[in-house]
């Protein structure tokens, strides 16, 4: 009897200590994952340029940067919508975010872009943009992250990666994300990365950025290393 009573003591602590230690499991996993919760499930994406601001333009097909950039835009915004985020667009026509074309146009532009991701309070912020380099031999995808931020750090690397995984599938050989000063990067404390999806001056990057095919699965890379990110700063 005596011996089975303290068999049952031994059954209740221990019964105890798990309900403790799932209290305590239950208590700050949230905590973690609120993290990010507190913040939604939304992202920033910004159509680079716009109105008088062009951008670059290709070399094979002259298209301007700035169209580019906003339906590679709107498809990731399709694609990231599709995995249950919610999108903010800084940049939702052909036009600027400038007000009136005067002096200091591309400051006020910049602003309101900022304005925009402090409001949204957003995971991460994907700026889209197309690259241009002398050398016409140069192409693929190049992310620019901020080298102050680990965050903004593991956002660009993931989407690297996956950026490197789609022009591999074509022979392009593989490129680093890379730390850069841009307004875009350090205007915000959110993790900001800067999407170069390919080069305007390489002829055949060009034609791909004008294709719609290209530009779903370019969408489909960015989407899938935003991912990647989230699962990583989950984990
Ligand atoms: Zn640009």
């Amino acid at each position: 009897m005596k011996r089975f009573s303290f068999l049952g003591i031994i059954c209740v602590g221990i019964s105890f200590i798990t309900a403790v230690i799932l209290c305590v499991q239950t208590f700050f996993l949230p905590q973690s994952v609120a993290a990010f919760g507190n913040e939604g499930m939304r992202i920033v994406v910004d159509a680079g340029h716009g109105g008088i601001d062009g951008g670059v333009s290709g070399v094979r097909t002259g298209v301007k940067e700035s169209d580019v950039n906003l339906s590679i835009a709107y498809a990731l915004k399709a694609r990231l919508e599709e995995m249950g985020f919610e999108v903010i667009m800084t940049r939702k026509t052909e036009a600027g975010l400038y007000g009136a074309p005067t002096k200091g146009f591309k400051r006020r532009d910049m602003e309101a872009r900022q304005k925009i991701i402090e409001k949204a309070s957003p995971l991460a912020v994907i700026s889209i943009h197309q690259n241009f380099y002398s050398s016409r031999s140069v192409r693929g995808g190049q992310v620019f992250y901020n080298g102050e931020q680990e965050r903004s750090g593991a956002l660009g690397e993931a989407i690297q990666t996956e950026l490197n995984t789609l022009y591999g599938e074509i022979g392009v050989k593989n490129r680093g994300a890379k730390a850069g000063n841009y307004f875009i990067l350090e205007c915000t404390d959110f993790p900001s990365v800067i999407v170069e999806c390919g080069f305007l001056s390489n002829p055949n990057d060009d034609e791909l950025l004008c294709s719609s095919t290209w530009k779903g699965r370019l969408s489909q890379a960015i989407a899938a290393g935003v991912m990647g990110y989230l699962s990583g700063s989950f984990a």
